[in-house]
């Protein structure tokens, strides 16, 4: 018999889902309903299309109810709301804009709904120009009011992925730009210090950044605009507020249907993307997933996931067998002109899990050869576990290649590789992409040396309990800044210097960015000093030293 399938949301994840299932069963009577005026648009082009980077608001749709009708025969309905599920009859409450209701039968429901932008109820909120994004809608919306309100400055609460994407496009509109963040760093999924290089970008550009602060409350000022006061104090104008603060699962549906949610507030559902409900499945930025690191539930609400887990759900309506695994949220930003990029755990969320058998190498290696014009630094931390080197995740921050570095790492996390698998990889290599010893090479090799006692490392931050600090650098370096405390020994005279050092002391030896104090290392240990280096070097020092982990 034709079976009847709903899908609850036409974007990411519905719009995948109805295509897929079409594919699977070419006579099931498919429906999608979504609130809006737009199914299958492109969320993460939005930010974009503020700034006219992309200047047609079409190219964002990609697929429209013409389309799926005529090629795929998926009826859609926009301007349809799902009010209430009745699971135990089937039956879907639908609310259309006249706000007359139909019920729609199901025989397989799919719910992908979807994450809120997070509106949370401070005084002022509701005032004219606090904008947030999710749809074209909200595009249309915050285009207008820069070009009526002739906006020369504004405020973004918020520097997560969302909140730097509007910031770059707000900039490249000639809006000069406040950035709010409750946390004394931007970008929330990075550790404090590799997030310090990306904060010192956005000052370099003129962006001004209140950090460590959260918004108490909105007013509308004398001449129209609007002033955000903080918790601690601080008053911030501006002629619009983006806020950007995060998302938060739609679950009312769910709540309806009476199906279980998870610990963080999610949509809980099994490895086919089956929900508490066997007739019933649920995708995307409403659903738990296992985090793949921790394996605790977790929400990722991220494009690639949401596409994934809507083929998986298809597949399992239609019978085949497929399983969703483990998300470890693997994402990418661009802040003017820089590349922000991670995988895996951060060091904080492996604390905030417990997990305590780790160690971590940073890098500043340049992203090709660097005799090939054009060459630029990256900044990358790799999390690895102590005991048996399995990588854990790693962030990245820099120019070109630096995304490439993350997706390389991530498909190595993944598929659980270790450290010493990074330092085996075999990647394509010309001046102008890479080095020969690719920074994940080099990254894998580091950790390996750590993990064989052959270079094992110590972090600036636990660099001062009565070690000693030995800078391997040049005298014209040491002279332009070095640790307190630290005594030189150039690395290109230590063969000769090293009986000065004094002995039964740990030393802590430090270079540029590593590589000179992993080859003084190798000499002083092989002499029978306790050394260690210092990983990330000199260049480390700095951001260390400017989020307190110096
Ligand atoms: P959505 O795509 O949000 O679709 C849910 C739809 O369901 C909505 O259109 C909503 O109107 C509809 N709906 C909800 N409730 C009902 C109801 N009761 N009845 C009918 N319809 C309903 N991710 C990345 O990986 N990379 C990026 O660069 C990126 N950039 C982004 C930029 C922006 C501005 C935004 C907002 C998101 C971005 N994301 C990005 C996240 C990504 O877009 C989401 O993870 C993805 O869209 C989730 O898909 P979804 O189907 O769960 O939800």
């Amino acid at each position: 018999m034709k079976k009847r399938i709903l899908i609850i949301g036409g974007v990411a994840g519905g719009a995948s889902a109805a295509a897929r299932l079409r594919r699977l069963d070419a006579e099931a009577e498919i429906v999608m309903l979504e609130r809006g005026p737009f199914v299958s648009f492109a969320n993460c082009g939005l930010p974009y299309h503020v700034s006219g980077v992309i200047p047609d608001e079409g190219s964002l749709t990609v697929a429209s109810p013409q389309l799926f009708r005529e090629r795929h025969g998926i009826e859609v309905r926009t301007g349809h709301e799902a009010v209430a599920i009745n699971a135990a009859a089937r039956e879907v409450t639908v609310r259309l804009a006249d706000g007359s209701e139909q019920t729609e039968h199901y025989d397989a429901l799919v719910l992908s709904p979807g994450a809120s932008p997070v509106r949370p109820p401070l005084p002022g909120i509701d005032l004219p120009g606090i904008l947030t994004l999710r749809n074209i809608p909200d595009v249309r919306r915050i285009r207008e009011w820069i070009e009526q309100h002739q906006v020369k400055r504004a405020v973004v609460a918020g520097a997560g992925f969302i909140g730097l994407e509007m910031v770059e496009n707000l900039h490249l509109m000639g809006i000069g730009v406040t950035v709010l963040e409750m946390l004394p760093q931007v970008m929330p999924p990075l550790d404090a210090e590799m997030a310090w290089w990306v904060a010192e970008h956005l000052r370099s550009k003129g962006i001004q950044l209140a950090l460590g602060d959260g918004v108490a409350s909105f007013h509308q000022t004398e001449s129209g605009g609007l002033a955000v006061h903080t918790a601690g104090g601080k008053v911030h104008e501006g002629d619009m507020v983006i806020l950007s603060i995060g998302v938060r699962p739609e679950t009312a549906l769910a709540k309806s249907a009476g199906l279980a949610l998870g610990p963080r507030g999610g949509i809980q559902v099994d490895a086919s993307l089956r929900t508490s409900d066997p007739a019933i499945w649920a995708v995307g930025d409403a659903i738990e997933v296992t985090d793949r690191v921790s394996g605790q539930p977790a929400l990722i609400p991220l494009a690639g996931p949401a596409n994934r887990q809507a083929r998986i759900a298809a597949a399992s309506i239609c019978g085949h067998p497929a399983r969703f695994g483990p998300v470890q949220g693997t994402s990418v930003c661009g802040v003017l002109g820089l590349t922000v990029a991670c995988t895996g755990a951060s060091e904080k969320a492996l604390e905030r899990a417990g997990i305590t058998d780790f160690e971590k190498v940073y890098l500043h290696p340049a992203n090709h050869a660097t005799y090939y014009p054009g060459s630029s630094v990256m900044h990358l931390k790799v999390l690895f576990r102590k005991s048996d080197g399995r990588l854990l995740g790693a962030q990245a921050v820099g120019g070109n290649g630096t995304d490439k570095r993350i997706d390389v790492l991530a498909v190595f996390l993944q598929m659980g590789a270790t450290v010493h698998d990074l330092a085996e990889a075999e990647l394509c290599y010309a001046p102008q992409y890479g080095s020969a010893k690719d920074p994940v090479n080099i990254a894998g090799m580091a950790a390996g040396n750590a993990i064989e006692g052959l270079s094992p490392l110590t972090h600036w931050h636990a660099s001062r309990d009565g070690a000693l600090l030995v800078d391997v650098r040049e005298p014209d370096e040491f002279a332009e800044g070095h640790a307190e405390n630290a005594v030189n020994f150039p690395l290109s005279t230590l063969r000769r210097q090293w009986p000065d050092l004094p002995r039964g002391r740990t030393l802590h030896v430090y270079c540029g960015v590593g590589l000179r104090a992993h080859n003084a290392v190798r000499l002083l240990r092989q002499q029978g000093f306790d050394a260690y280096n210092l990983s990330g070097g000199w260049r480390s020092h700095a951001a260390a030293m400017a989020t307190g982990k110096g």
